[in-house]
Formats: C-alpha cells, structure tokens, sequence
C-alpha cells in the first residue's frame, strides 16, 4: 500500500514508507523528525543498559571474567529466587 505524507518543511505530499527516516523528496527533509530522535534514543538507551550489564559476557573478556560473570548470574538468580519466595511467604501468612 502506497502512504503519502505532507512535508512538515515544504507541505509537499510525497511518499512515506513509514520509517523513521524516511525523507521528503522535494525538498530532503525529515518527514518525522521525533520519530527518528525517539528512535535514536531508545537504541542509544538500550545499547547503554547492555554496556553495563555486568553478566553479558564480552568479547574480550579472558576464562576467568566469563566464569566470574556466570556465576554471578547464577548467584544473582538464585537470590532473586529467594527474595520472591520470601515475599510470598510475608504476604502470604501475614494477613
Ligand atoms: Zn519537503
């Protein structure tokens, strides 16, 4: 299905694929600017979050690094496991 959208720039109709950065062919702007900044951010944001998440194992990390950061996985599961089934049992029994 063929979508037209109005330039925000020049008020031409031209062609709209629906992506972010699609363009206005009369005049080359960007025919939806916040979708392509919100776009861009949300890759920037989750790119950050993947950095910092210290059990992904990197490339260049050495056999003591991965099973560092596999372990704390496994012990950060382990905790979570317990503090839901403390929870559950507060809630459970409190009322
Ligand atoms: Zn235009």
């Amino acid at each position: 299905m063929r979508t037209e959208k109005k330039c925000p720039h020049c008020q031409v109709w031209t062609k709209w694929e629906k992506q972010p950065t699609d363009c206005c062919t009369s005049c080359g702007g960007l025919l939806d600017e916040i979708a392509l900044v919100e776009k861009t951010e949300r890759e920037e944001k989750d790119r950050v979050f993947r950095e910092n998440d210290f059990f992904r194992v990197r490339d260049d990390d050495n056999f003591l690094m991965v099973f560092v950061r596999k372990t704390g996985w496994v012990l950060h599961a382990i905790f979570a496991a317990i503090a839901w089934a403390f929870l559950w049992f507060v809630t459970t029994f409190s009322g």
